[in-house]
């Protein structure tokens, strides 16, 4: 964004809020305030706590049934199971239900099933009533499963994530419960500056006048701002002068923060306020959390009108420390845009970047050197990356990467 502010304080600001949304299309992105520091930017998250559920009047079918037999081992598991209520078909659907090819938008999802234990059903002859240990799928964006199922629910219908039957169920036991909303973290805006449009709402009346819809914006020390993909919907609740510099004020919102960077992460989007990194492999030292932030931060900074490096062109991969997944973004994103760069981070992202437009025309040649790294540590099995619950599942293998890198016409050369 181009810079439209002037800022008059020994502390560099760091963070702009910028008004996005209130719906003036003229004004893409209308400056709010600028601030040194957002006390609640940065938090640990709680990682997620097992649930426990029961199946009732359970009939087992295909792998459901199978793990049965496995019980107390590592097979008794299942990496989901997909709960379809039936509706009476006597009743109008609910309101907000939506069909699908199998089953409906009101499934609900289980994941990272371990089953732990089985029992005749007081529900039927030859029914059984099953034990799982497990995670619910929470979308807070779509909307949080709810503490009761539907009204006029007749059973479910149970499936796995390769749509294959698990068989059905009467009813259930620790599904639907009332599932306490993530904490609302407290944000405070240090030695932030308000802009014009913001000025007369500090202390206005109206708590909907001094609600703030806002992206958040990094701002590096040459006063360029970068999008961080945060937002903040929150209502002013305080502000007082600052003790960072004189004129400056700390205003206090009532949360707004939905998914905060980890603490980790401040010392990347740190960096990059200093100036894009110069040396590859910065990221290295991090676990795969922060490689994650590390990538997402590369992306944010992303120099999209760069032309790409003609088709043909070799690049080279250092392999060495490509021992997760995320480890493999940050690496290719190097090895195609240097240090800082990015090329995805995720597969549907890596799957973009290979068609051209993100640095490399295609198709190109990768040179990836020490890939017996990453035949080591990219192989199969379930992943449950702490980032985020929606990628839990089949892990990514170098063959999955494979794949997809070669999608554009382009080769790959393991070293
Ligand atoms: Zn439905």
């Amino acid at each position: 964004m181009d810079r439209a502010w002037t800022w008059e304080h020994e502390v560099p600001p760091r963070w702009l809020l910028a008004d996005e949304y209130s719906g003036d299309l003229n004004v893409l992105s209308l400056p709010m305030a600028l601030c040194a520091e957002i006390d609640g930017l940065f938090v640990d998250p709680e990682p997620p706590a097992a649930e426990t559920y029961t199946l009732l009047g359970c009939d087992p079918a295909g792998s459901l049934r199978e793990t049965l037999r496995h019980i107390g081992t590592d097979r008794a598991w299942l990496p989901r199971v997909i709960l379809d209520p039936l509706h009476d078909p006597h009743q109008p659907p609910p309101a907000d239900c939506h069909r699908y090819d199998r089953g409906c938008s009101c499934a609900v999802e289980l994941m990272d099933v371990q089953v732990i234990g089985h029992r005749p059903s007081i529900f039927g002859a030859g029914l059984v009533d099953i034990d799982l240990r497990g995670h619910s799928l929470i979308l807070p964006e779509q909307h949080w499963p709810p503490a009761q199922p539907l009204e006029g629910t007749t059973g479910f219908l149970l499936s796995d994530h390769d749509d294959q039957d698990l068989g059905r169920c009467h009813s259930t036991a620790g599904v639907f419960r009332e599932r306490r909303p993530p904490p609302l973290h407290p944000v405070t805006l240090i030695g932030c500056q308000p802009e014009t449009p913001l000025r007369p709402l500090l202390a206005h009346p109206s708590p909907h006048r001094r609600r703030l819809q806002v992206a958040l914006y990094a701002v590096d020390q040459t006063g360029l701002a970068v999008p961080t993909g945060q937002a903040l919907f929150a209502t002013m609740t305080d502000s007082r002068a600052s003790r960072l510099s004189e004129g400056l004020l700390d205003i206090t919102v009532d949360g707004g923060i939905d998914e905060p960077f980890p603490v980790g992460a401040r010392e990347i989007w740190q960096m990059w306020h200093r100036g894009r990194p110069t040396q590859p492999n910065l990221w290295a030292a991090y676990d795969r959390v922060l490689r994650h932030e590390w990538a997402g931060a590369a992306l944010r900074h992303h120099r999209q009108e760069r032309p790409d490096l003609p088709s043909g062109y070799t690049f080279h991969l250092d392999g060495r420390f490509v021992t997760d997944i995320e480890g493999f973004y940050c690496a290719v994103g190097e090895a195609v845009n240097g240090p800082g760069g990015y090329f995805g981070w995720n597969l549907d992202a890596l799957a973009d970047c290979v068609q051209g437009e993100w640095g490399a025309a295609a198709p190109f040649h990768l040179v990836w050197h020490h890939a017996e790294v990453a035949r080591r540590h990219l192989v199969s099995g379930y992943d449950r990356p702490t980032y985020d619950q929606r990628r839990w599942g089949p892990a990514t293998t170098l063959h999955d990467l494979l794949d997809i890198l070669a999608d554009g016409g382009s080769t790959v050369d393991l070293r």
